[in-house]
């Protein structure tokens, strides 16, 4: 019979690598699922992070190499694969991949969240051609050029403070007139001079042939359509769970977010879920890598009660 792994970790973020660093160091037998290098990590396309203790302004990509990097000297074993759904069996669960299963005792959900979409005409259909979700990626195919970000979080002021750095002009659309980001980012945001906001403000659709060439929008307060030309749209409206194949396994909220406590257990016993995936009050670096290691913990306690 194939081997049972004490714990199997799905995804390579801050919550997943730090949950591999405490295993390590709990010797606990671990594998980490990740589809891709550091899959479930938004981090590696974070231009810039300002608020982990003691790494202020790092790269997120650099940070993210780095958390990995200190899981991998520890000893942590990853594996590339896509989970494609976790089963319970005698004992513990059946970790099933595209390409292999893996036996485990407990299971950490750590797969992360995604991109929104908005959801309006023109949106699918010109994605890669001047629609992007993700300005560090694809910022530079803008410079010299115009482009609008669509949100008011700390995604979308984020995004348009490294747009403002190479483009001609930014338009920030924000559907109310005061912003969801940090202050902190908003002072920045505010004193780029070629930044423009545009408040009380919806994106009906995008419009363009062969690639993005203007917005259609509607001012939610006078009612008023207009157009608005730009290259690009970058779309920042907030992220939604990776938890689609976790659905049955262990109860969600209505947005689909896995229900857990700080202790990080999930209604499945030897089921944890840890980072973005979870429900909890504040989506950061920083309370995910806590919850990778309250995971861990919670993982000790588990396999002791036996
Ligand atoms: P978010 O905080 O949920 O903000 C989403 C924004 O998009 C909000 O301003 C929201 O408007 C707007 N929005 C949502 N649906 C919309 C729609 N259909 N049409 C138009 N606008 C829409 O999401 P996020 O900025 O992606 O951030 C995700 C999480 O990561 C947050 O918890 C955030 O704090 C965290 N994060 C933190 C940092 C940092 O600390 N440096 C950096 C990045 C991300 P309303 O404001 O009106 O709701």
């Amino acid at each position: 019979m194939e081997k049972q792994y004490d714990l199997i970790i799905i995804g390579s973020g801050p919550a997943g690598l730090t949950a591999a660093i405490y295993a390590q160091r709990a010797m606990l037998d671990t594998l980490v699922i990740e589809k891709e290098m550091m899959s479930g990590g938004q981090v590696v396309n974070t231009y810039e992070v300002d608020n982990y203790p003691g790494l202020k302004g790092i790269n997120g990509f650099d940070m993210a190499v780095k958390f990995r990097s200190h899981a991998e000297e520890l000893g942590a074993v990853f594996s590339e694969d896509e989970v494609t759904g976790v089963e319970r069996e005698e004992g513990g669960y059946v970790v099933r991949c595209a390409s292999h299963s893996y036996r485990t005792r407990t299971v950490l959900l750590a797969s992360g969240a995604s991109h929104r979409k908005l959801g309006v005409p023109g949106e699918e259909r010109l994605a890669g051609k001047g629609v992007s979700y993700c300005a560090t990626c694809d910022g530079a195919f803008f410079r010299g050029k115009t482009a609008a970000v669509i949100g008011g979080g700390d995604v979308a002021v984020e995004d348009a403070i490294f747009l403002a750095r190479m483009c001609r002009k930014v338009y920030v659309i924000h559907r109310r007139e005061e912003l969801r980001a940090a202050k902190s980012l908003q002072e920045r945001l505010f004193a780029q001079p070629n930044v423009e906001m545009v408040w009380n403000t919806v994106a009906e659709s995008v419009n363009g042939d062969e690639k993005v060439e203007s917005l259609t929008l509607r001012n939610k307060v006078t009612g008023e359509v207009s157009t608005l030309e730009t290259d690009g749209v970058f779309i920042a409206v907030g992220i939604t769970p990776s938890s689609e194949i976790f659905r049955g396994l262990a109860k969600q909220d209505e947005q689909g977010y896995i229900q857990a406590g700080e202790d990080c257990r999930t209604s499945a016993p030897g089921v944890f879920a840890a980072g973005d995936v979870r429900t909890k009050q504040l989506r950061q670096i920083v309370t995910a890598a806590a919850d990778g290691a309250n995971a861990v913990a919670s993982v000790e306690r588990y396999l002791l009660e036996g």
